[in-house]
């Protein structure tokens, strides 16, 4: 029997990923359907070549344009966020999350809520929803597979120990572009310099993250949320060559890793193939050739970020949602050239003083803190694009 697997966010670097791990085994998947934001021609050639069953765009407007590439074909075209919930809680029984941003947050929850099995890349819904989501999977037997390769190697590491076994968690971290950079260095910097990793390739909100510093910040909330330790037990250790993808440390002093070349299709094959393992293209280690391993602490006077995240873990209630909706305005308005690199923390740090909300009861609520916080945060990059 063949999987059957829906993609939100399926022209995006993580949903193109996926696509290509399936396309190398047709036999085993079967593509119900894809969804893209604004990208019609990318979806309704992904379609095209899947023969995925739907093709959702999320921008209602450029629905007629879906249509007439998908003439001729048996893909079902729509639009807009019903559609999008039906593509994550439709006929597939595994949905890889890989829309950015909070804007993936109501289509994960329709497939959390159908009780599928969601390969998680989408980390800014957890971020904001975490304790929602994961009471909801609990309530509908939904299964949350991790994919950001942090969180996909401590679930390899976790393999079937109990939590009362482990005594922390060890997030790598590559450092980003700048890690060497001092903080003047760092206020001049660009965004083609931002998005240029040094070691993944990925989509350009993600990479500014990582420059940032603020994708570990939000890992470690992710981490928080899927393992179930608090933030005192979750430690971030600097790796530059993202070789080692995260560790368990164990009570009795033993530290299980997991290693792998830097490429996503590793732990998304990991997802896809669950509880099995399959083949992927991915190019296999040499240890020999890299010779050595390097470590060293995070430095939170050059990364703020860091500290920001643990701050509003460790706060709780509204201010995670606060922490990345803040940042996505941040990034959006660095990208844009709006505002500088270092203001993209100093505005997250503001936003996250003059937050007042309440902690969210329902998903409905998240949404609201994040609209507002939008709001709140244009406002803030007003003022320093002034
Ligand atoms: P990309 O920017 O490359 O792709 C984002 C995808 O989401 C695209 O398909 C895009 O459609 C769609 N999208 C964007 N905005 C919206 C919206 N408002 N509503 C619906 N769909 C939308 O992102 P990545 O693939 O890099 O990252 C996806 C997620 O995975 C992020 O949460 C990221 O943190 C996480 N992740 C990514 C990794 C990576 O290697 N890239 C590694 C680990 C985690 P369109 O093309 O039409 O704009």
């Amino acid at each position: 029997m063949r999987r059957k697997v829906a993609i939100l966010g399926a022209t995006g670097s993580v949903g193109k990923s996926t696509l290509d791990l399936i396309g190398r085994s047709p036999e085993r998947f079967e593509v119900c359907a894809l969804t893209a934001a604004v990208n019609v021609e990318a979806l309704a050639d992904a379609a095209r070549k899947t023969g995925a069953r739907l093709a959702v765009i999320s921008d209602p407007s450029l629905l007629p344009q879906l249509e007439s590439r998908l003439a001729g074909t048996h893909t079902r075209a729509a639009a807009g966020p019903d559609a999008l919930a039906e593509a994550a809680a439709g006929e597939a029984d595994w949905v890889m999350a890989a829309i950015v941003g909070c804007a993936g947050l109501e289509p994960v929850m329709a497939a959390v809520e159908a009780g599928r099995t969601v390969a998680l890349a989408n980390k800014e819904a957890l971020v904001t929803a975490g304790a929602l989501m994961i009471d909801a999977a609990k309530r509908t037997g939904a299964t949350i597979l991790p994919v950001d390769s942090e969180h996909n190697a401590i679930f390899q590491c976790l393999g079937a120990n109990r939590l009362d076994q482990v005594s922390r968690l060890i997030l790598t971290a590559s450092g980003g572009p700048f890690r060497g950079f001092s903080l003047d260095g760092m206020r001049a910097v660009t965004p083609e310099q931002a998005v240029a990793h040094p070691n993944w390739s990925m989509g350009a909100k993600i990479s500014v993250d990582s420059a940032t510093m603020m994708n570990k910040g939000l890992e470690l909330i992710e981490a928080h949320h899927l393992f179930g330790l608090p933030s005192d037990r979750i430690d971030i250790l600097v790796h530059a060559e993202s070789v080692i993808h995260s560790m368990v440390e164990f009570i009795d002093g033993s530290v299980l890793a997991q290693l792998g070349s830097a490429d996503m299709r590793i732990p998304i094959a990991h997802t896809l193939a669950y509880p099995e393992r399959m083949e992927t293209p991915a190019v296999k280690l040499d240890l020999a050739k890299l010779g050595t391993l390097s470590f060293e602490a995070p430095d939170s006077t050059r990364f703020p970020a860091l500290a920001l995240a643990r701050h509003a873990l460790e706060q709780g209630g509204s201010a995670a949602i606060v922490l990345n909706a803040a940042n996505e305005v941040a990034v959006a308005s660095f990208l844009a050239r709006r505002i500088g690199f270092s203001d993209i923390t100093q505005l997250v740090g503001e936003a996250l003083e003059r937050n007042r909300a309440a902690a969210p009861q329902a998903i409905a609520d998240v949404m609201e803190i994040d609209r507002v916080t939008r709001i709140m945060a244009d406002d803030l990059v007003a003022k320093v694009a002034a």
